[in-house]
C-alpha cells in the first residue's frame, strides 16, 4: 500500500513570494532608474502594496484566471507590479519584446489573445502604430503618472497610475493551482514565427529556490542584484522572483544599459551582483578601461544568453569583476546551468579555474541534462564527446502556447545546442547545432573559432559562419570588426590561429565590417551574416 506523507499542501505562487518579501523585508528597496535617469525609490512593502491594488483593478475590469495581459517595458518597478498583480490573481503576464519588428508584435500580441497591454512611454509610437493591428486589446494602458496624457494619441490610453490609484491597499491574494499559467513569454523566433513558452506558478518558485542556492546565482539578503537582462528576456532570468524570495536589494536600471549609466548607476546604489549578456559585459568593461574607474561593491557579473569569451571573463578579472557563466534558453524559464566550483577545484589555481570557467558549467538541483548522438544514443560524459544537449527538470517546456503538441524526444527537451559535458558534470556548449560549420564530414565549433578572434587585441567583435563550399561542403568564414586605429588584416589574423587550433579549422577568409548584426536580445545575428556571406567561397571561387 502507499502511504503518503502527511504534511500540509501549499501550492507554491509567486504572490507569496512578494508577500513573505513584503513582510520580512518590508524596508528593502527597489530602486528604478527611469528613461529621463531620475531615481524612484520604494520598498517591497510598497511594491506588494501596489501590486495589490493593481490586482483589484484588474479583476474590477473582469480579467480572468487564464487571460493574457501584455507588457512593452524596460525592468523598473511598474514592471515588476505588473508581474506579480497579473500573475497573483492567475492572469497571465506576456512580457513582449519591444525590440522585436513591429509587425512581429503585433503577431505575438494576437497569438496570445491579450486583453490589455502595459507600455512603458518609450513605446508610445510603437503603440499607435501597431494598435491597428490589434484588435482584440481591449485597453492599451501607459506606466505612467495621472492623466492627462498627450492629446495627440491617436488611439485611446489610460495612465497606469489613474488605473491603481485609490484601491485598497489591503488585498488578499487567491490560492489556486500551483501549475497555473503565470507568465508567458515568445521566443526570439529568428527561424518561422516566435513561439509562447508558458511558465506556471510552480515552475517558476521552484527555479527561484534553486537559482537562488550558493552554487547557482549564489542571491541572498545582503545583495544587491541589478537585472541588467530585460525583463521582456526570459523573466530577466528569474531575478525579479529570486531577489524577493531571499529578501535581496533590487536595482532596475531602465533603458540606459551602456558601460558609463550601468557603472554609475553601481556605483550609487551598491550593487553587488548583476547579469547580462555578453555584449553588455563588453561594452561595461570597455568603459572601466578608458575612465580608469573601479567598481567598489559589484563583484559578480552574471554572464548568460550567449558564450561567455575567455577574453571577457579576464578583462573582467582585471578590473575585478568576477564573471559568472550560466546557459539557459527561453524552454528553461530559463536557467539551465551555472559555472561555479566543486569540491575537487575549490583550490584551482586561477589558470585551471579560468579554463574550466569557459564552460557553461554544472546543471542547477530540479534540472537533467545528457548529450546524445545522431541515433539518440547517450553520449559519454568525458569532456570531449559532443553531441546534442537534451534537458529535463520542473521548470523545462514541453509545449508551446497554443499547441498541445509536446516537443519532447523521449521525456526530454532538445535544445538545439550541440555540447560536452565532463566527468564532474561541467557541461561545455561547443555550438548552436545550427551554427556548428560541417567542413569535409568534420565538425568545426564556430564559438571556439570566434573567442580565438576576440583574443586577439585588434578585434572588437568578432562571428563565424559556416559558407557553402564546393569541395568541402562548408567552410568557416570570419566577419569582424576592428578596434578603432587599428589596421589588422585578414593574413595577420588568420595566422594568429596557427599555434591554437588543428590547421583544417583555421578560418578561409575574413571579411572586416563596421559593425555585426544583433538580435532582440542582444545576440550575434547570425542568420542574417548567412544570409549576407553565404555564398562568400562560392563567388570568390568562381570568380578565379
Ligand atoms: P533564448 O531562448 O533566446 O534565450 O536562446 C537560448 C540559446 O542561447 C541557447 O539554446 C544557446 O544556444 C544560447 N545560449 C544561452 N546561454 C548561453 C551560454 N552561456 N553559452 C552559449 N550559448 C548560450
Amino acid at each position: 500500500m502507499q502511504l503518503f506523507g502527511q504534511m500540509m499542501y501549499q501550492p507554491m505562487l509567486l504572490s507569496s513570494l512578494l508577500e513573505r518579501a513584503a513582510r520580512q523585508y518590508s524596508g528593502v528597496e527597489i530602486v528604478s532608474r527611469d528613461a529621463e535617469g531620475d531615481i524612484h525609490r520604494y520598498t517591497y512593502r510598497d511594491c506588494h502594496t501596489r501590486s495589490g491594488q493593481l490586482a483589484q483593478a484588474l479583476q474590477a475590469y473582469g480579467i480572468k484566471v487564464g487571460d493574457r495581459i501584455g507588457t512593452l517595458a524596460w525592468n523598473g518597478y511598474r514592471h515588476m507590479e505588473t508581474y506579480y498583480g497579473v500573475s497573483g490573481i492567475g492572469g497571465v503576464c506576456h512580457t513582449i519584446n519591444p525590440r522585436l519588428f513591429p509587425d512581429q508584435i503585433a503577431y505575438i500580441i494576437n497569438h496570445a489573445q491579450d486583453r490589455m497591454v502595459f507600455f512603458d512611454a518609450s513605446f508610445a509610437a510603437l503603440v499607435e502604430q501597431i494598435a491597428g493591428q490589434c484588435p482584440r486589446v481591449e485597453r492599451w494602458v501607459m506606466l505612467c503618472e495621472k492623466a492627462p496624457l498627450p492629446p495627440s494619441f491617436s488611439i485611446s490610453v489610460e495612465s497606469y497610475e489613474d488605473l491603481i490609484g485609490g484601491l485598497d491597499e489591503n488585498f488578499e491574494w487567491p490560492h489556486f493551482d500551483e501549475r497555473l499559467a503565470a507568465v508567458l513569454c515568445y521566443t526570439s523566433g529568428t527561424t518561422g514565427d516566435p513561439k509562447g513558452v508558458l511558465y506556471s506558478h510552480r515552475s517558476l518558485t521552484l527555479m527561484a529556490f534553486s537559482s537562488a542556492l550558493p552554487d547557482s546565482l549564489g542571491l541572498s539578503a545582503v545583495e544587491t542584484v541589478a537585472p541588467v537582462v530585460p525583463m521582456f528576456h526570459v523573466n530577466a532570468w528569474g531575478l525579479p522572483f529570486s531577489a524577493p524570495l531571499v529578501g535581496a536589494k533590487l536595482v532596475f536600471p531602465g533603458a540606459k544599459l551602456d558601460g558609463e549609466s550601468l557603472h554609475s548607476l553601481f556605483e550609487q546604489e551598491g550593487v553587488t551582483l548583476s547579469a547580462a549578456v555578453p555584449t553588455v559585459w563588453l561594452g561595461f568593461v570597455d568603459y572601466m578601461r578608458r575612465s580608469g574607474k573601479a567598481t567598489q561593491t559589484f563583484k559578480r557579473a552574471i554572464v548568460g544568453g550567449a558564450a561567455c569569451p575567455p577574453q571577457l571573463a579576464a578583462s573582467m578579472r582585471e578590473v575585478g569583476v568576477k564573471a559568472v557563466h550560466a546557459w539557459g534558453m527561453t524552454e528553461m524559464s530559463p536557467l539551465g546551468t551555472v559555472c561555479s566550483r566543486s569540491h575537487e577545484l575549490a583550490h584551482a589555481g586561477e589558470d585551471e579555474w579560468a579554463r574550466v570557467s569557459t564552460k557553461q558549467g554544472r546543471a542547477l538541483p530540479g534540472v537533467e541534462l545528457k548529450i546524445v548522438g545522431p541515433d539518440e544514443t547517450e553520449l559519454p560524459w568525458d569532456g570531449t564527446s559532443a553531441g546534442e544537449l537534451m534537458a529535463r527538470g520542473h521548470w523545462v517546456a514541453d509545449s508551446y502556447f497554443g499547441s498541445d503538441k509536446s516537443t519532447l524526444r523521449d521525456g526530454w527537451f532538445p535544445t538545439g545546442d550541440i555540447a560536452t559535458i565532463d566527468p564532474d558534470g561541467y557541461m561545455h556548449i561547443t555550438d548552436r547545432s545550427k551554427d556548428v560549420i560541417k567542413s569535409g564530414g568534420e565538425w568545426i565549433s564556430s564559438i571556439e573559432l570566434e573567442n580565438i578572434a576576440l583574443s586577439h587585441p585588434d578585434v572588437e567583435s568578432a562571428a563565424c559562419i559556416g559558407c557553402a563550399h564546393p569541395k568541402w561542403d562548408e567552410r568557416p568564414l570570419l566577419v569582424v570588426v576592428r578596434r578603432e586605429g587599428s589596421s589588422l588584416d585578414a593574413w595577420q589574423l588568420l595566422s594568429f590561429y596557427s599555434d591554437k587550433v588543428a590547421k583544417w579549422c583555421i578560418p578561409d577568409d575574413v571579411v572586416f565590417v563596421p559593425s555585426l548584426p544583433l538580435t532582440a536580445t542582444g545576440k550575434l545575428q547570425k542568420v542574417a551574416l548567412r544570409q549576407k556571406y553565404g555564398n562568400h567561397f562560392v563567388d570568390s571561387l568562381g570568380r578565379t
